[in-house]
């Protein structure tokens, strides 16, 4: 049995999308042994930094949010591929030959995983791709760049995928994992009323 934690490590000078300095989690000592009894670190951070996943209120104002989301929902098999060949983005065309199935809940692994750096090119999942995942009807995607899509004016990719109930997951760390099947055990943080939750992923590979 071979374990991989997936998810980024949430630390001051981790990678966050496009650099922007508001989007780095900051650690704040509320209390140390100088002024009180305890000790204890206040986390100010962006729900769409570090490994988390999407909700439709992400992308429009009527959409959903996290309330009641069911823990139970990604812990559940997962199919890993490896796209690390591509280099701007994965289309359509990429996807056709992996014979992915309905109910499928597929990981992209791709360059991305390879640096710790934000790469303002980063690979991404395109409009074509993203139609063709909500017409094999599969149950969820994650990939490991901080954005499933890069300039695509009005966010074609999150919407098709968000109006075919299709889970995303963003900031996975792939680099270490072969392509194949594994069962993937991920919790989300149980906070009401927003529209990301931070994950912990670890893929667990049950093959002998
Ligand atoms: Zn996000």
């Amino acid at each position: 049995m071979t374990r991989y934690d997936v998810s980024m490590v949430i630390t001051p000078d981790m990678q966050v999308y496009k650099n922007k300095p508001g989007k780095k989690p900051v650690l704040t000592v509320d209390s140390d042994f100088d002024q009180g009894t305890t000790y204890e670190t206040r986390l100010t951070m962006n729900l769409h930094t570090g490994t988390h996943m999407d909700f439709s209120k992400h992308m429009s104002q009527e959409g959903a949010v996290s309330d009641g989301f069911d823990p139970f929902t990604l812990i559940r098999a997962v199919r890993v591929f490896d796209l690390t060949g591509l280099q701007e983005a994965i289309s359509a065309d990429d996807l056709m030959p992996l014979a992915i199935q309905s109910g499928d809940f597929v990981l992209f692994k791709t360059r991305n995983s390879l640096t710790e750096q934000f790469d303002f090119r980063f690979v991404h999942v395109d409009a074509s791709a993203a139609r063709l995942l909500a017409d094999l009807k599969v149950d969820g995607v994650g990939v490991d760049a901080l954005g499933i899509e890069r300039d695509q004016p009005g966010y074609p990719t999150h919407k098709t995928l968000f109006d075919a109930d299709i889970i995303i997951i963003e900031g996975l760390r792939l680099k270490a994992v072969p392509a194949g099947r594994y069962q993937m055990i991920a919790l989300p943080l149980n906070i009401d009323g927003v529209e990301a939750l931070p994950l912990r992923v670890v893929l667990i590979d049950n093959h002998e």
